[in-house]
Formats: structure tokens, C-alpha cells, sequence
């Protein structure tokens, strides 16, 4: 029943623990980003600086979510 504050925004959003990628502008409720949390995500302008920030600062691999992100 809930989307993040952010839904709908040409935003994306990486949660840092799991390198996974969301697009807020498609955010659908089994993205369950509201349970990740604000310490826990990151917001971005693009997807290719999310997956950097994934990589490089979390050291993790970036995945795209497959809720929001399919094209
Ligand atoms: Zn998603």
C-alpha cells in the first residue's frame, strides 16, 4: 500500500547493502524501498552514477530492480 516519499520523481535509488537500483519514476510497492529506509539508500540523478556509487563506495554489484527497472 505505501511508496516511498520520492515515487514518481525521474530519480533513482540504491540501496547500499544490496547494490539494488530502483527507478522512482516506476515504483511499484514490491520495490519495498519504504523498508529500506532513508539510511539506507541513496538517490541519484542516473542510473549509471548509481551503479558507480555502488561499486566504487559499497563494493558491491549494482542490480537493477526488476519492479522498476524494466525497460
Ligand atoms: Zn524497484
Amino acid at each position: 500500500m505505501a511508496l516511498s516519499p520520492n515515487a514518481g520523481k525521474d530519480k533513482y535509488l540504491l540501496e547500499k547493502h544490496t547494490g539494488i537500483i530502483h527507478y522512482l519514476k516506476n515504483e511499484t510497492e514490491e520495490c519495498n524501498i519504504l523498508k529500506v529506509g532513508p539510511a539506507y539508500s541513496s538517490l541519484t540523478s542516473s542510473y549509471e552514477k548509481a551503479a558507480e556509487i555502488v561499486l566504487l563506495t559499497y563494493h558491491t554489484i549494482p542490480r537493477a530492480c526488476k519492479y522498476c527497472c524494466k525497460e
